[in-house]
């Protein structure tokens, strides 16, 4: 099969790899689509603790041996430990996430656990499931936020997890949206979510009960700080810079709750699904294997005029 290899830090290539075999509870997914984020973009050029050759790519769907539409629920973990059995995945000490620690949809191929498998309503297109992980994200960091429809509500960045919060909060019957973004495509998906408005900036005048940080830069965290009320919770999901960038003595002082999100739990997955179909196919652009360098190359300059990008290696 061909796959897309992450061959060292700033390099994909195409490549004629064998074509990969399931184990006990496994299962070979033909993948249809694999979302491509900021997030690859970003570990592609600061790897981190990835090993080389690695197969990124771990918002994905395709098809099962038996032609089920399905989309995968790419976090595992040990099943037995404290954080496991108390219902906490995410705090596993050996969760692994598909496409980073083993390899994901950046290929023709992939494994996958059957139990992950989630069934893709027929009324939702390839192209509308590349929602559901991003979705998975923002439906967790609701819930860890305590955020209710009564609140108002703040959302810095309109990248795919972004969207999904607006999602979410609009489904709950949130009546304040605030959504800060400068990109203008993603803000018309913003407001097509429900979005009561969109501007440049939250303002800073402590007026949200909570903000949600999707972009991670120190001025974006700074921003969520003079954002939100006093006693008012900020939840942490951006990881584009390990700066901070607040001012800790005013968390204190104002009583602000740190909240920080990681990906999601199987349930929080499975509502994910539901709430993509808010979601318009329009905003997804397709890529082929040999067609992915392009959108590579317009995310690392910041470029984000694609509202949601899938790479397709069956074309
Ligand atoms: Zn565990």
């Amino acid at each position: 099969m061909k796959a897309l290899v992450f061959t060292r830090p700033s390099t994909l290539e195409i490549q004629e790899v064998d074509d990969p075999t399931a184990g006990d509870g496994q299962l070979i997914l033909q993948v249809e689509a694999t979302g491509i984020g900021g997030g690859e973009v970003y570990q592609l050029h600061h790897p981190g603790q990835r090993d080389f050759p690695s197969v990124m790519g771990h918002g994905i769907a395709g098809l099962l041996d038996d032609q089920r539409r399905v989309t995968v629920d790419p976090v595992t973990s040990c099943q037995t430990c404290a954080a496991c059995t108390q219902g906490r995945r995410q705090h596993c000490s050996t969760r692994r996430i598909i496409g980073i620690h083993s390899s994901g949809g950046f290929a023709q191929q992939c494994v996958v656990p059957a139990e992950n498998c989630h069934d893709l309503p027929a009324e939702l297109s390839w192209e509308q499931a590349m929602f559901i992980e991003p979705f998975a994200n923002a439906v967790h960091a609701w819930n860890v936020g305590k955020a209710t429809a009564d609140m108002r509500i703040g959302i810095i960045g309109a990248g795919a997890i972004g969207l999904g919060v607006v999602a979410q909060a609009s489904a709950m019957g949130t009546s304040v949206i605030d959504v800060a973004e400068i990109t203008p495509s993603r803000c018309v998906a913003a407001t097509e979510l429900g979005a009561t408005s969109t501007l440049t900036k939250l303002p800073a005048e402590a007026s949200y009960d909570v903000v949600f940080d999707a972009v991670g830069t120190p001025k974006a965290r700074a921003q969520a700080v003079g954002a939100t009320a006093n006693g008012g919770t900020i939840v942490l999901l951006g990881l584009e810079s390990e700066d901070p960038g607040f001012d800790a003595t005013e968390v204190v002082r104002r009583e602000l709750c740190l909240q920080a999100s990681y990906v999601y739990l199987p349930d929080e997955f499975a509502e994910a699904v539901q709430l993509a179909a808010a979601t318009s196919s329009d905003w997804i652009k397709n890529y082929s294997l040999d067609e992915v360098q392009d959108i590579v190359d317009d995310f690392s300059i910041g470029d984000y005029t694609v509202v949601r990008a899938a790479l397709r290696p069956q074309r």
